[in-house]
């Protein structure tokens, strides 16, 4: 009877940091998607006026420059 617990015991355990370890990683692996996914949605955009570098929303075709606020257009490489 004990052995038996003791095993089950032991296949709880072994699950549940299965488990644990499981979704950590989803968590780490989604976050990480997001995170590129929000990087990759952004669009550059160079300042013809001062030459800075700077990014915009995803899908404007024009944006200001956050120095002297020129209107320009966006990078197409
Ligand atoms: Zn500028």
């Amino acid at each position: 009877m004990l052995t038996v617990d003791l095993t089950t015991g032991a296949l709880i355990y072994l699950f549940s940091a299965l488990g644990f370890i499981g979704a950590l990683w989803l968590y780490y692996d989604l976050r990480d998607k997001n995170l590129y996914e929000a990087e990759r949605k952004k669009v550059t955009f160079y300042c013809v006026k001062c030459e800075r570098l700077y990014t915009g929303r995803h899908g404007s075709e024009t944006a200001a420059c956050p120095r002297c606020k020129f209107e320009n257009a966006r990078l197409r490489f």
